[in-house]
């Protein structure tokens, strides 16, 4: 795999108009910005994923925030989730800088790539299902280009937890656990002696929505655990 073939991807995903609901929203947010951006230019099509093309952990979120990816056009950036996620992957070695806030501040990330399950932003941060599944195949295609270095998966929530086990079956040609084991803070997933030895642990977080890290039930604390152990199972320490 090459970073080109990444970026022909990327380019692809951010042409993609398939779900009608969500170009709708994301192109009206667009247009009618929030007070404090109305300035800039909204970015307001799909955000791509976003990282190392050899990246040995992937960090799956939920969908890019209305005036955070959808304004800058990079997933996790510019809105207060990111500044939480983009901390703790400085304080973990995973980043460059603790920072993200635009698509040319410098940012690069080490081993690891960032990408969103639902990658146009939905109203209330919630897509259907029928939306989830279909931007899967943009998932699928990511994971098959990062395969041959990919280690670990970081899910971000219940949703995107649940938007992997497909993959397992698309991409690695393995039947997908039953019953699937439930997310939860730390959870740690692998398919060990079941044969799919290639393919990448899955660790569960807490997202770093405002709700979680605002009420303590994330802490930078926890965050840096879950980071820590991704390092150690990507072989990275
Ligand atoms: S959510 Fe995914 S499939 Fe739907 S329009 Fe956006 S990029 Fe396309």
């Amino acid at each position: 795999m090459t970073a080109a073939e990444l970026a022909a991807l990327d380019a692809e995903i951010s042409a993609c108009r398939a779900c009608p609901r969500l170009v709708a929203w994301r192109e009206e947010v667009a247009a009618v910005k929030r007070a404090a951006f109305r300035d800039q230019d909204y970015w307001g099509r799909p955000v791509p994923g976003f990282g190392a093309a050899d990246a040995r952990i992937l960090v799956l979120g939920l969908a890019p925030a209305a005036h955070g990816g959808n304004r800058t056009g990079r997933i996790f950036t510019g809105d207060r989730s990111g500044d939480v996620l983009f901390a703790a992957m400085h304080r973990t070695g995973l980043a460059n800088q603790p920072t993200s806030v635009s698509r040319d501040d410098g940012l690069a990330l080490r081993h690891v790539r960032i990408a969103a399950a639902v990658r146009c932003a939905p109203p209330d941060n919630k897509p259907t299902p029928v939306e989830r599944d279909t931007c899967a195949p943009w998932l699928h295609r990511e994971v098959t280009l990062l395969k041959p270095t990919l280690r670990v998966v970081i899910a971000l929530g219940a949703f995107a937890w649940s938007a992997w086990w497909p993959t397992l079956s698309t991409v690695y040609g393995v039947r997908p656990p039953v019953p699937r084991p439930a997310f939860g803070h730390g959870a740690l997933f692998r398919m060990g002696e079941t044969g799919g030895g290639a393919v990448p642990a899955l660790l569960g977080s807490y997202h770093v929505s405002q709700q979680n890290t605002f009420t303590g039930r994330l802490t930078p604390a926890m965050l840096d655990d879950v980071l820590r152990h991704a390092r150690e199972l990507a072989g990275l320490d």
